[in-house]
């Protein structure tokens, strides 16, 4: 059972969610935020667009590349990478800093490109891999999702197989079967305060 599968597990402060585009990682991570206490998500600065819908400072820092050239100039991204061949993504180093001298935890939302610079920058973080129930079900969670036309779906396929080819480089694999069960794993390898007063 659960109690048994995580003896041993060393809990960290500083977890970083990766897995393959599409699998979900976002989805679990914004889960976290809203139904655990204490857990940072920490907010990426992108050079892409927003999408409909997306906030400012809430769900990534939008900035032009000029900006993101000066955030890494004045080293304030803890990581960063180009995604998809296309746009590029960091972690600003500072909220996360400082929310571990706070004593809280931070969760990393990103790629695995990034992920495997983090381990390189503080190795006491915990990498965690969000694996699809299957090759069919990521295909049809990407498709689903809508948010990309065809050309820009067959690049973030063939990204992804070579994604899921990284997994073994990660200290935990969780299966996302359901948010909420994928949300519940990777927070059993966190330092919380556990579940806030209302779930929703
Ligand atoms: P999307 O454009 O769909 O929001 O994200 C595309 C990819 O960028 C996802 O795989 C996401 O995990 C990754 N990503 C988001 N923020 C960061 C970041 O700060 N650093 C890195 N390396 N990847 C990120």
């Amino acid at each position: 059972d659960r109690e048994a599968r995580n003896r041993g597990r060393r809990k960290s402060r500083l977890v970083v969610l990766a897995g393959p585009t599409a699998v979900g990682k976002g989805t679990v991570a914004t889960y976290i935020r809203e139904n655990y206490r204490d857990v940072l998500l920490s907010v990426s600065a992108t050079t892409r667009a927003p999408r409909p819908g997306e906030v400012e400072g809430v769900n990534y820092y939008f900035v032009d590349d000029t900006e993101f050239d000066r955030l890494i100039a004045d080293h304030e991204l803890l990581e960063h990478a180009t995604v998809h061949n296309a746009y590029r993504y960091g972690t600003p180093r500072a909220p996360i800093d400082k929310a571990l001298s706070a004593g809280h935890s931070v969760l990393l939302e990103i790629d695995i490109q990034g992920a495997m610079q983090v381990r390189e920058a503080m190795p006491e973080a915990t990498l965690v891999f969000l694996l699809p129930p299957s090759w069919d079900e990521l295909v049809r969670r990407l498709v689903g999702r809508g948010t990309e036309d065809s050309e820009e779906r067959e690049r973030r396929l063939s990204t992804a197989k070579h994604e899921l080819a990284a997994q073994n480089e990660f200290d935990y694999r969780v299966v996302n079967h359901t948010v909420a069960e994928a949300a519940r794993e990777v927070v059993d390898l966190m330092q919380t305060r556990g579940p806030s007063v209302a779930p929703k």
